[in-house]
């Protein structure tokens, strides 16, 4: 197992590289328009050839790297199925393992941040990593006011299916704007402001209510771009 976490200053977004050892298949976990020569060399340097782009939803703030990375390498487009994405390879469903090479992806449907967002559980021999997207973050959660979000759903997605998971199971978040990089299962169940200790869905919901975020910069462009996996909506 091969795995880099690699990061867009720009919107603060994480890409996961994860590729398979033995057969030298790789996935690139949200990649980003601006990385995408980055995320090329990286792949070089390492000898790996690209399966796929795993989309964990339709980003609001930057826009995919998806389209260009398939134009350059012949990758296949992976994007949840309720995202409704045009030219997307592979719809992604809970219960519908992702394979690249050995490695097994599971997708995990969490709705609330947006209605289209999925998780990928990756187990190996090293232990287990859920990539988290904007579901849960670390110390934090994505916004749930627009794009179908919705509070409740994301508190009972989170519960059921992240703070179910081994205590030990790795969290990595598809942002961090305070250079953290990882977290666990365990610390984000103890002491996630939003979700963890003992907060109940009201508290949530109250929390969530009282945010009163600004929209983001690039929602015009990056919705209508992402819904082509990247490519340019003109
Ligand atoms: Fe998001």
């Amino acid at each position: 197992m091969i795995f880099r976490q690699l990061f867009e200053p720009q919107s603060s977004t994480y890409t996961y590289l994860v590729a398979c050892a033995k057969t030298g298949e790789a996935a690139l976990i949200d990649p980003v328009l601006e990385t995408v020569d980055r995320d090329l060399a990286v792949l070089a340097e390492l000898g790996l050839t690209l399966k796929y782009t795993i989309e964990t939803h339709l980003h609001a703030d930057h826009v995919t790297g998806t389209a260009r990375l398939r134009e350059r390498t012949g990758s296949k487009a992976a994007v949840p199925e309720r995202s409704g994405a045009a030219s997307c390879d592979l719809p992604v469903r809970e219960g519908e393992p992702i394979r690249v090479g050995t490695l097994v992806i599971e997708p995990l449907y969490v709705p609330g941040h947006t209605v289209d967002h999925h998780a990928y559980l990756l187990r190996t021999d090293d232990g287990a990593r859920v990539f988290t997207g904007d579901a849960l973050m670390i110390d934090g959660c994505g916004r749930t006011d627009f794009q179908g979000g919705d509070s409740e759903s994301l508190y009972r997605a989170v519960h059921d299916k992240i703070f179910s998971l081994p205590d030990d199971t790795l969290i990595y978040p598809g942002h961090d704007y305070q250079q953290r990089r990882v977290s666990t299962v365990a610390q984000e169940r103890a002491r996630n402001p939003r979700l963890g200790g003992c907060k109940t869905i009201e508290e949530f919901v109250a929390i969530m209510n009282g945010l009163n975020l600004p929209r983001p910069a690039k929602m015009d462009v990056a919705v209508p771009a992402n819904r082509l996996c990247g490519e340019r909506a003109n």
